[in-house]
């Protein structure tokens, strides 16, 4: 039987884990965490469960697209909820718009609360879908670095519709043109955020993230984030993969272009084929010391990172929702602090994530899990300490003056996530949470293939490569390595 190998069990490698079991492989999937799930994770404490990484689910029938693959039943294993509620936005001045997942009442709120027409915010999701139809073919679903790719009708037809993603537009300007009042602009402009980029310098094509959530749905999973970990796991441990913890892979072996397996903890692999998920930037420089690694691809500017506090809260907030956000007074001057001076602004958005509203078992009886995030600069070896302490008083001061409740009095636990430790648990260049920004209007095609153009038999997958971070790209990078690799029995 080939064997296939795998690095890292974040949702990527996970996935292809699957996708490559379905094809045949006997799969062994080496993760160095003595946990499964990477940024996908979760944790309790003192009676809270906090998800720790991503708290927003779109597109599931990504997920539910491996369960039907392996021929297994989904809601055995997996179920979600669609939330009534997509996000509910605070304003510095007072102002509260609900995100309504029925688009027709979001829009009559953002006409009736900002004085946009209701024509405008409906037209702008419609766009919005329009976006997703051209790029979902052939930027999302599809290695962008074969030439099969672009012998297809599909892309071809795609290609001449190519002028309508409005990429020499920034995100902000396209907004500014659409919409008349500057609390809409910034609602809009936070979809940039979704992979880690800059609305201001972002291409208008990032104007495709509204879709996902306004007419395709937002939605939590059933058991919180951490379930989409936990029944993938499940799943590929019936079709027969291994998961190896506390196992970190140190090097990938080759042989005159072909892969012949990997060594980790001090002993070698042998394999047919390997899957490094682990980020691309490591995975040249330390597990392929001896190939000349493609500086371009590897040095391109990376997405913002995150700073989190999750704080379990003595008392429940009504007037919230599962998602929240907080907005800053002045919102470029927020993006030129994460992105051009690499530091944190002293009023930054704050968003705050809270599972227990729907699921009552993750906080004790009358209280909350809250999820508390801002934004910030990638890993640059900053001052971590002194930002942390600094933005920590900032929230606290931000939240009690518009919830009118003194936070600090209610934090009954406290942990904290910066960028240093989502580097170091992760091996996330710098701590980025989706690999390279989106701010350049080319950066699609500036993120490395899903193979190895010189080592036969090596692959990625994950959110440094192609088509990029977030869930459901990062499932989608799965996707076209299982479609790459051959069956087991070539
Ligand atoms: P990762 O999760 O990065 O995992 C890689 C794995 O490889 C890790 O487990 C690591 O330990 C392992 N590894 C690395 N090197 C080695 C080695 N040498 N040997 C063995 N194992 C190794 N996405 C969304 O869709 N929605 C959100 O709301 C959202 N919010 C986020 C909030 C935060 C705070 C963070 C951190 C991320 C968020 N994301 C969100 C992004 C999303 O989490 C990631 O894009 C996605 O989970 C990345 O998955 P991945 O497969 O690339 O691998």
């Amino acid at each position: 039987m080939r064997k296939a190998g795998v690095i890292g069990a974040g949702i990527a490698g996970i996935a292809s884990a699957i996708r490559l079991a379905v094809k045949g492989y006997d799969v062994t999937v080496f993760e160095k965490n003595d946990y499964l799930g990477g940024k996908l994770t979760s944790f309790t404490q003192d009676g809270y469960r906090f998800d720790a990484g991503p708290s927003l689910f779109t597109l599931p029938e990504q997920v539910e697209a491996l369960f039907k693959l392996a021929g297994q039943p989904t809601d055995e294993y997996f179920s979600y909820n669609r939330l009534p509620v997509i996000t509910n936005y605070f304003f510095e001045d007072g102002t509260n718009i609900k995100a309504y997942a029925e688009k027709e009442r979001f829009a009559q709120e953002v006409a009736e609360k900002n004085g946009e027409s209701i024509q405008d915010v409906l037209h702008h999701l419609a766009k919005s879908a329009k976006l997703y139809e051209i790029t979902e073919d052939v930027f999302l679903k599809k290695s962008l670095h074969k030439l099969s790719t672009y012998l297809n009708l599909n892309t071809v037809k795609s290609m001449f519709r190519l002028p309508e993603l409005n990429v020499f537009t920034s995100m902000h300007d396209a907004n500014k043109s659409q919409f008349k009042h500057d609390r809409t602009i910034q609602l809009f402009n936070r979809y940039a955020t979704y992979n880690g980029s800059n609305p201001y310098e972002a291409p208008a094509t990032l104007n495709i993230i509204p879709h996902l959530e306004f007419n395709l749905g937002a939605y939590l999973p059933k058991g919180g984030m951490h379930s989409i970990t936990t029944s993938l796991v499940q799943l590929a441990e019936k079709l027969g993969v291994t998961f190896l913890k506390n196992a970190e892979v140190e090097r990938i072996i080759q042989s005159n272009g072909k892969i012949k397996g990997i060594q980790a903890n001090g002993h070698q692999y042998p394999f047919d084929i390997v899957v490094s998920n682990m980020d691309i930037v490591g995975t040249y420089r330390k597990l392929l010391p001896d190939n000349k690694p493609p500086e371009k691809l590897l040095s391109q500017p990376k997405s913002s990172s995150a700073l989190i506090f999750y704080w379990g809260i003595k008392q429940t907030f009504p007037e919230l929702d599962v998602h929240n956000i907080f907005f800053s007074k002045d919102y470029k001057a927020e993006f030129e602090h994460i992105f051009k001076h690499k530091l944190v602004c002293d009023d930054p958005t704050v968003y705050i994530n809270i599972t227990s509203k729907m699921e009552k078992a993750d906080a004790p009886q009358g209280c909350e899990n809250w999820f508390v995030m801002i934004n910030v600069p990638n890993n640059e070896n900053q001052d971590w300490d002194k930002i942390i302490s600094t933005a920590r008083e900032n929230i606290k001061k931000k939240l009690s003056n518009i919830l009118g409740s003194e936070i600090e009095s209610l934090i009954e636990t406290e942990a904290i996530l910066d960028p240093r430790s989502i580097e170091a648990r992760t091996s996330s260049s710098q701590g980025a949470l989706y690999g390279n920004s989106s701010n350049n209007r080319f950066a699609a095609f500036l993120r490395h293939a899903n193979y190895a153009s010189k080592i036969k038999g090596l692959y990625f997958c994950g959110g440094s490569v192609h088509p990029g971070g977030g869930i459901p790209l990062c499932l989608l990078s799965a996707k076209i390595v299982g479609d790459m690799v051959p069956p087991a029995s070539i």
